[in-house]
């Protein structure tokens, strides 16, 4: 239950004074549906008023505050002209106030005839008139004192005033309670943050006030981090089981390879780990093709030896697929029963999954993340391994805890090579282990930037790269604010690839076919059947073609960084040298040229991040538009990163000092998380 204490500040913005259905939708529209939201709504920018007497005095292009008297109007004869009031000056200089489109009733209401009137407004020059165009203020002078020389701007929605937007956050504010200390005392004196009430006050009111804005950050960041930790706390509180496989299945494994150093690296932890009493939480970090399968596949045998089940799941259908394929084949002649269990399978053959399941006379089930929101029920689960994190969200990552009575091991992988700090935000609860050297004999991809205006000649290279007998993919541009637009583009490049290359050459898939169909073409590719993929981002992740050679992306400049990478790591699979053509609109921004020529010079995943987050900003890698969670709305990026290892270690110690939140300081966290929204985590605390 949320603590009293907050609960003004969560009413409805509708509850506010002022606040009709007129209002009430550009609030919506802007996410400012309760008081908080309102409290939370940091002025974008400021205006700084100059007072003065006479005009001359002030400059032009600045927000003044000056008395003016109207002396007559020019109204003109079309409606659409402007209204005009003629205005002097305490010494007689002129100066025309102006409003557009508004009929001049009001204006003139604003403005009698010979009668003095405080006027605000951005002062400008016009030939060798003064204007001042729908001032912000228009007040008698013995008011002008209530007007501040400084004002927030807000960002704004049709439909709603800076004015009144402003009113609205004075109410908020308003609501905004004390609230206990959450922040560790030695760390707060030592930055010199205010309370955390003063702090949301002076950020509204202070331009200067950056230790303010530094300290909301601050909690935000706590707040996160504290969810994250309870998360692993009570998954760690759980009963595990622990795993010692022999390696009598290990040992008969015929890899055609011997492990990377990384590799075996990752393994003894993950062995180290499944070892104990209480459950793995471990997040495997290695870039595309640095071999995280091999991994996987160790951890599953381990389980497996250990006379357990283990599950292995993936974000699609297809690569559920090639998964249960790879491991079929790498398990060939031991007596290893592995299962594929997806959305799609139906029927008697599900039933009879289902029931090995049961029995424990299947050892592995591969299947999709899907798996989890189904009552599957195991013998004698003690590993979960999943595939491709950045699908899989934190509250997915409750519910697969919160399942079992015995809380198997989990393994989660991720391709998506985000700097250290970023890992915090999003796997702060879990323990990493990354494969930072590929397998020997990698070969860069050989990779360049083509404007779309040659995509003629793009299209022969691919007619001469597929004489070759060798396979190529074609990735269509991400259509933003369209849900089947994606799709739409694909259909259509591959129409025309087809009238080039022939029907039967040209094979499309994309998110929205039907899992049956996509499977079908993307089996006929990877036999060879067929010579060009055309595609959208649904081939990101995983998808394993040797011969597939060559990539073309367009609107490569669309796409994350991050992306590209994975993208592009579908092809070098082979011994076969490959290539990337990154194609572009006609006009390219120059971060936008920089992150495509970064993407031609290297193929090193971690360095491409930490340069994409260097160029835009950590905003886009925090992943956020993937998982739609972990929002953070007060701290930018930047602060994330600059503020996220104190939140992390203060987050810990209070962790250590009173896990269970329940002295002094650990309420106030407690009311941190739910002011911010994280308090899904305090279930946890009280269920245990
Ligand atoms: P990812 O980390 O992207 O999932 P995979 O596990 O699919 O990478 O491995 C990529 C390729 O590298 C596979 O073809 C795999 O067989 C091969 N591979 C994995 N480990 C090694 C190794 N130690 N030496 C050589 N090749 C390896
Ligand atoms: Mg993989």
């Amino acid at each position: 239950m949320r603590p009293d204490i907050l609960n003004p500040l969560f009413t409805e913005s509708t509850a506010l004074k002022g606040v009709g259905h007129v209002l009430a939708r550009p609030l919506e529209r802007l996410g400012l549906t309760r008081a908080v939201d309102l409290a939370f709504h940091l002025p974008v920018s400021w205006i700084e008023r100059q007072r003065v007497h006479r005009l001359a005095d002030a400059e032009t292009g600045r927000m003044v505050g000056v008395v003016l008297t109207a002396q007559d109007y020019r109204a003109s004869g079309s409606a659409r002209a402007p209204f005009r009031i003629r205005a002097v000056d305490a010494a007689g200089d002129v100066v025309s106030i102006v409003y557009f489109g508004k009929n001049s009733g009001w204006p003139r209401k604003l403005f009698p005839l010979g009668e003095p009137r405080f006027v605000s407004g951005r002062l400008d020059r016009f030939g060798d008139e003064l204007q001042i165009v729908h001032p912000d203020h228009v007040v008698p002078p013995e008011e002008a004192a209530g007007i501040a020389d400084r004002e927030p701007v807000y960002g704004l929605s049709e439909g709603i005033t800076n004015g009144r937007m402003r009113e609205l956050v004075v109410q908020a504010l308003a609501r905004a309670p004390q609230l206990p200390e959450w922040i560790e005392p030695g760390l707060r004196a030592r930055k010199q943050w205010p309370a955390w009430h003063e702090a949301l006050a002076a950020a509204h009111h202070d331009p200067a006030a950056q230790a303010a804005r530094t300290r909301l950050a601050y909690d935000e960041i706590f707040a996160s981090q504290l969810a994250l930790m309870l998360l692993r706390a009570s998954t760690r509180r759980r009963r595990g089981v622990p795993v010692a496989g022999d390696r009598r299945l290990r040992d008969k494994l015929a890899l055609p390879f011997s492990p990377t150093g990384a590799q075996r690296r990752a393994f003894a932890e993950i062995e180290g780990d499944m070892a104990q009493p209480v459950p793995m939480l471990r997040l495997l970090q290695g870039d595309v093709g640095s071999g995280k399968t091999l991994v996987a596949l160790m951890a599953l045998l381990n389980a497996v030896e250990a006379s357990g089940q283990a599950a292995f799941l993936a974000p699609t259908e297809i690569l559920a697929r090639q998964h249960f394929a790879s491991l079929q084949s790498m398990l060939a002649g031991l007596p290893v029963n592995v299962a594929l269990l997806t959305g799609r399978d139906k029927g008697k053959a599900r039933e009879s999954t289902l029931m090995g399941l049961a029995d424990g006379s299947i050892h592995i089930l591969v299947g999709t993340h899907a798996i989890f929101q189904e009552a599957v029920s195991y013998r004698n689960l003690v590993l979960t391994v999943i595939d491709e994190q950045h699908r899989f969200g934190v509250s997915q990552r409750l519910m697969l805890t919160a399942k079992a009575e015995r809380t198997p091991h989990l393994l989660v992988m991720t391709a998506t090579p985000i700097p250290r700090t970023l890992t915090l935000t999003q796997y702060g609860d879990m323990d990493v282990s990354r494969l930072d050297e590929m397998p020997p004999g990698r070969q860069q991809i050989d990779t360049r930037v083509i404007s779309d205006a040659r995509i003629d000649e793009v299209v022969a290279a691919v007619g001469r790269h597929v004489d070759a007998g060798r396979q190529a993919y074609w990735v269509c541009p991400l259509v933003e604010q369209s849900e089947d637009g994606d799709e739409a583009a694909a259909e259509v490049r591959a129409a025309g690839l087809r009238a080039r290359f022939g029907a039967d050459k040209v094979g499309v898939v994309h998110g929205r076919m039907p899992g049956a169909e996509k499977d079908a073409v993307m089996e006929a590719f990877a036999s060879g059947r067929l010579s060009l993929l055309v595609a959208t981002t649904v081939i990101e992740v995983g998808v394993d073609v040797p011969n597939a050679t060559l990539m073309v992306i367009e609107a490569a400049e669309r796409f994350g960084l991050a992306q590209l990478h994975q993208l592009r790591g579908r092809v070098g699979r082979g011994d076969q040298r490959s290539f990337c053509m990154l194609l572009h609109g006609q006009t390219l921004s120059e971060t936008a040229r920089a992150r495509l020529s970064l993407m031609r010079e290297t193929g090193d995943g971690f360095r491409i991040a930490e340069e994409d987050l260097r160029l835009r900003g950590a905003g886009e890698l925090l992943g956020t538009r993937q998982s739609g969670e972990q929002r953070f709305r007060l701290a930018t990026p930047e602060q994330i990163q600059a503020l996220l290892p104190a939140a992390h270690d203060d987050a810990r110690l209070l962790m250590d000092r009173d896990g269970g939140l329940d002295s002094e300081r650990g309420q106030a966290a407690r009311t941190c998380l739910y002011l911010f929204e994280r308090d899904a985590a305090i279930a946890l605390l009280s269920s245990g």
